[in-house]
This record gives structure tokens, sequence and C-alpha cells, in this order.
């Protein structure tokens, strides 16, 4: 049986009580929203903080609404303690953001989506097939760049980790242009979920290690603005469909004209290395052409030419890459399917 290192439990009010926890505490202290990652990571001494600080009573932490936009539209805010199970069955979520409802509703099991959180999923460690084990298992291996070693074993060198980013919602919050909100010891801030990622497996976010995320923000066009209304799409590759992490993640996020031709198009890859991959030169393929079998074909393909499968999974990377055209095409399909909020 794997045990829990020992450790002292905060049960903050505010927002700003757990943001002074966690500056009090230093690098001894880290949130712990629904447990669902940090725990077995606890258990397999892979973070064995002093000091856990528990988001799940703070109520600023909560709630799923939506407003009317100054600009038109509507603006969605996502409290980052909502439940993946919440978010997945929110009306709104699903009227106006399809995909993400589907991508939280397609993590883990339905006890980790009732327990884990949004916030959490956006703060998800990375994974690697030599780090998520228990100690003796690392140790028997010598340990890695990421955990207690000095060598990574997937690239055989000591210089980076390329542990894979395996979070499900962030691709699809990123092809929505969302906004996340930041609560630390200097106060608040707002990233684009763009940006918030970084290509180093170790620590893969913007995000300070005494920073809170507080909400994800979502600007939704209304139908009558000029690019038309946004419609997305999601698709996940994973061993088990029943609870399993991603082997490969696409979302897709479009706009069409009246006639059904593409004015925008944006595409997030995730599951191979250690942070969401956005697609590039999708729009040249796509712009004002309907999405036909021929140009869903062509944009699978552009996919799969800019996404290299490295051995951080116990998957084989070449079958993994083969089915980066096939799982775009299943987002691209799953966009045409979506119809956007009247
Ligand atoms: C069997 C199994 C299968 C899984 N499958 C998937 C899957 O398919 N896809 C997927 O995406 N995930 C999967 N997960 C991982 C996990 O369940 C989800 O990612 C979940 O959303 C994590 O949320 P949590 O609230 O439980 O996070 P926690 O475990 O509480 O925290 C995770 C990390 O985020 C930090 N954190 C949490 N909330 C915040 C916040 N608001 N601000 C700052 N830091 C914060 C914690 O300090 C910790 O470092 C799986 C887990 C298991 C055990
Ligand atoms: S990618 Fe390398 S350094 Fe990172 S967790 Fe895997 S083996 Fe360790």
């Amino acid at each position: 049986m794997l045990r829990l290192p020992p450790y002292t439990y905060h049960r903050p009010r505010t927002l700003r009580e757990a943001v002074e926890l966690l500056a009090e505490h230093g690098r001894e202290a880290m949130p712990i929203a629904g447990g669902t990652d940090l725990v077995p990571n606890m258990k397999h001494r892979l973070f064995t903080p002093t000091h856990l600080v528990a988001l799940k009573g703070i109520p600023e932490l909560g709630g799923i609404d939506l407003r009317a936009h100054d600009e038109g539209g509507w603006e969605l805010t996502i409290g980052a303690g909502e439940s993946l199970a919440s978010v997945a069955g929110n009306v709104e979520v699903r009227r106006h953001l399809p995909a993400l409802a589907k991508a939280a509703a397609h993590i883990a099991g339905p006890q980790h989506r009732n327990r884990g959180t949004i916030g959490g999923n956006l703060c998800l460690d990375t994974r690697c097939t030599y780090y998520n084990q228990s100690e003796f298992w690392r140790e028997a291996l010598g340990y890695c760049l990421k955990k207690d070693g000095s060598v990574c074993h997937v690239t055989r060198v000591g210089a980076k980790c390329v542990a894979a980013h395996s979070a499900d919602t962030p691709p699809v919050l990123m092809t929505a242009d969302a906004r996340v909100e930041l609560e630390g010891p200097e106060g608040r801030r707002t990233l684009p979920i763009r940006e918030l990622f970084v290509a180093d497996g170790i620590w893969n976010s913007q995000r300070a290690h005494n920073e809170i995320i507080n909400r994800i923000i979502v600007r939704i066009p209304g139908p009558d603005e000029d690019l038309g209304p946004v419609r997305t799409g999601y698709a996940k590759l994973r061993q088990r469909d029943s609870i399993d992490f991603p082997l490969l993640t696409v979302a897709v996020s479009a706009r069409f004209d009246p006639e059904g031709h593409v004015r925008r198009l944006a595409g997030v890859v995730t599951g191979l290395g250690s942070r969401p991959r956005e697609l590039t030169r999708w729009e040249e393929l796509a712009t004002g052409e309907p999405l036909s079998d021929e140009v869903l074909e062509a944009l699978g393909e552009r996919a799969g030419q800019q996404c290299t499968p490295l051995e951080n999974h116990i998957i084989d990377p070449e079958w993994r890459k083969a089915m980066v055209p096939v799982i775009t095409r299943r987002a691209l399909a799953d966009l045409t399917a979506h119809a956007h909020a009247p």
C-alpha cells in the first residue's frame, strides 16, 4: 500500500487567506483542490508538501456565470473550484462552449469528475512513463531529471524534461481565447491562457508556486458579430474510453460565413510535449472554403506534420503520430456537429 507523507491541512475561508498561507509556508506548501492529481503524486513522493492549503471551502472559487458583454455577445466566467462534473453538466457551458463540456466529461471517471476541479486541471502536473511511478520504481531506475535525478530517460540527456502536458480542458480554452485570473501575494493578474503554459516539463506554467487560479473568463461572440458565432470541437485518443489520460487531445474552433465557408480556424493539440501545441498555417488551407472532406483531409495531414510524439508515454510514438490526422479530423467533424448559441 502507498501511504501519504505527513502534512498539515489548512482550511482557509477566503482566497486572500489561502494566498497568505501559501506565502507564509513558501515551497513547503501547495494548494489542493479535488486532490485527484496531487494525492496520487504525493503517494508516489513526487511532491511532499508539509502544508496543504485546501481550496474546496472557498466560496470565491465557485460559480459559473454568463453575462452580456459590453461589446456584444456574452462573457462566461467559471470559478476554478468548480468540479469537472459541474462544468460538463452546466447548461450555459453546454450551449456556448460545447467542446469544453465534452472535454470535462471525458476526463478520468465519474468519481474523479465529481471531486476534481477545472482549476486543478489547468494546473495538472506533466506526466511521463518514467515519472508517474512509485518511489521504489523510480529509485531502481536512478530517478530522472524532473524529480531527484539528473538524466532524462526519454531524450537520454540531462538538459530538459519533456514530460507530457496531459490535461483535457486547456486546449479547448486556448481555442476559445480564454483568460485566467490569478491571485498571488502581489495581488491579482489576468493572463491569456495561450500564455499560461511553457515548454518545460518540470514546471510547465507561468503560474508562480504561490499563486492560485481564481477563475477562467471566456468571451463568447454574439451571432450578429462580423465573423459570425464560434463553433468548437474536441476529440481525444486514450487507451480505455472509460478513464484514461489522453494519448492525444485535439481542440478546434471556427467561425463561418452564412454560406458555411470558413472565416477563422484554430486548432490546439496536447498529450505530446510539455505544453499544448497551437497548430499553424491552417487558415491558408481552409479560409473561404466549406469544411469538405478534402479540406478536413488536408488539415489533418498538416496537423500530423507539425506533431512529433515522444517516448514519454507507454504507447508507441509512431502509432500516436499516425493518429494525429485521424483525431484532428474527428475534432473538426465535431465542430460541424455543434451549432452555437442562437
Ligand atoms: C485515474 C485518473 C485518470 C485521470 N484522467 C484524466 C484525463 O483523462 N484528463 C485529465 O485532464 N486529467 C485526468 N486526471 C487528472 C485529474 O483528475 C484532473 O486533471 C483534475 O481536473 C485535477 O483537478 P483536482 O482539483 O483534483 O486537482 P488537485 O489534485 O487538487 O491539484 C492538482 C494540481 O493543481 C494545483 N491546484 C489545484 N487547484 C489550483 C488552483 N485553483 N490554483 C492553483 N493551483 C491549483 C495543486 O496544487 C496541484 O499541483 C486523471 C486522474 C486520475 C487519478
Ligand atoms: S521526460 Fe525525462 S525528465 Fe521528464 S519525467 Fe520523463 S524521464 Fe523524467
